[in-house]
């Protein structure tokens, strides 16, 4: 019998792009390819591509490159694949360039570079599908595309308007992860609370019953499946409100990643940020009433066109009265193609990462005090690595998720495995971690 063909993959990007990448996969795997973890055993190389900042095109064509010099087959995808021209030019011995999300034409490209061999043993796929991230979390896209037109960002020219995946979709999706043991369920999108706009909120069968594709909806119905659910990508939306008292109940991690990008009225105006109301500190206010344990993750950018000290200090005094958990800071990058590069205003590189600096140290202080209220607390851990040489484990709180937060470090971690979800007792913290022992269970 023939070998299986042997595919290998570069992902870049964001997690949606991680999601997309593991589609592919997933799409191969039942096909009968199986993968190669370096480049000299691979038939193919396939090269998932970021074209969302100038640095991200950048590393994608490096990316490009290093698979063309190291195994000489490669077609490529992603975001970047919008610029075919761009792509060619550099790189003009690739087999193949595909957009975002067009899975059909990568898995075409996959069959005329590498012709995929049938076996019915090779074909068997897991039914939840090929995971790049580890068994015990998942990402669960809801939806493609933005309806939002912010003027630095490109995502929509790339993407197109919201697409939401049916409610039942989704929710099956979700089902089979935590049935083949996902602990905790990722939601990413564009704009997670749009989710179901483009649909009219449209109804489908989830084990028989009507469920509308609504945010508020989908939220409860996750939470009732058993695992941890944290929403990346929620804009502060009025209807948001009734999601923290699902956060308040436990049924959804009270976690919430809200991209602000910024606090002064006068630059989200000419962000053209979604819900921009100047109530926003007033409704974090609240939310925390209904759920005292809500951690806000949040990204902003400094430097924006027009910024002036005043909005900047601005910023700084609105992360200390939100009490942003968990900060992630861009300097302002003009991006090709985007309307905001045409603002008047522009800032110096060196103010852009002076007030980076400074927005870094506001927002260290900010975390540093949060996490100290939690010594003392006994608090549930989902453990994602060990170390067993240094009897320690690494893992993560309601309050982090992977890759972007904070993490907890267990000492005593004798008997811990990856994936172990228990209670830890924490000891002390510092800038961005929290330090537990284990709780012995009874
Ligand atoms: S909300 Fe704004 S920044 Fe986010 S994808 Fe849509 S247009 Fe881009």
């Amino acid at each position: 019998m023939a070998r299986a063909p042997k595919i290998g993959l570069v992902s870049l990007g964001c997690p949606k792009a991680l999601v997309d990448s593991e589609r592919i996969l997933t799409t191969l795997r039942a096909q009968g390819y199986t993968f190669s973890p370096d480049y000299d055993g691979a038939d193919v190389v396939i090269v998932n591509t970021c074209g969302f900042l100038d640095s991200a095109k950048a590393e994608s064509l490096d990316a490009i490159g290093e698979a063309l010099n190291e195994n000489g087959r490669v077609i490529v995808t992603g975001c970047l694949g919008v610029e075919e021209k761009l792509i060619r030019d550099t790189h003009p011995k690739v087999l193949a360039v595909t957009g975002p999300h067009q899975y059909e034409a990568v898995v075409n490209a996959v069959h005329a570079a590498v012709p995929p061999v049938h076996d019915p043993k090779l074909d068997l796929v897991p039914p939840q599908g090929l995971r790049l991230t580890p068994r015990h979390y998942a990402y669960l896209k809801i939806s493609e595309g933005c309806n939002n037109r912010c003027s630095f960002c490109i995502i929509p020219s790339i993407r197109g308007d919201l697409v939401s995946r049916p409610v039942a979709s989704v929710l099956y999706e979700a089902e089979r992860l935590v049935k083949a043991g996902t602990k905790e369920l990722l939601v990413i999108s564009q704009d997670t609370s749009a989710y179901g706009v483009d649909l009219k909120y449209a109804t489908s069968k989830f084990h028989g019953r009507d469920v509308p594709a609504k945010f508020y909806e989908l939220s409860k119905e996750l939470g009732d499946l058993g695992a941890w659910v944290r929403l990346h990508y929620v804009y502060p939306y009025p209807h948001v409100d009734a999601v923290i008292a699902l956060m308040a109940e436990g049924k959804v991690l009270p976690y919430l990643d809200i991209p602000f990008q910024h606090a002064s009225p006068s630059v989200l105006k000419a962000m053209r940020r979604p819900a921009n109301q100047e109530k926003t500190l007033d409704r974090i206010k609240s939310w925390r009433r209904t759920c005292p344990e809500l951690a806000i993750r949040s990204t902003f950018i400094v430097g924006f066109p027009g910024e002036t000290e005043e909005d900047f200090e601005m910023l700084l005094d609105w992360i200390e009265e939100a009490g942003i958990d968990r900060t992630g800071c861009f300097e302002f990058e003009p991006v090709g193609g985007a309307k905001a590069n045409d603002l008047p205003g522009a800032v110096p590189d060196e103010v852009k990462t002076e007030r980076w600096e400074r927005l870094m140290e506001v927002a260290r202080d900010v975390s540093a005090a949060r996490l100290a209220q939690k010594v003392g607390q006994t608090i549930e851990v989902l453990v994602d690595d060990v170390r067993p040489a240094d009897n320690v484990a690494i893992g993560r709180s309601k309050w982090d998720a992977p890759e972007v937060d904070g993490t907890v470090i267990l000492s005593d971690a004798g008997g811990i495995a990856p994936g172990q979800m228990l209670s830890a007792i924490v000891t002390d913290s510092d800038e961005y971690d929290l330090y537990a022992r284990p709780v012995a269970a009874n």
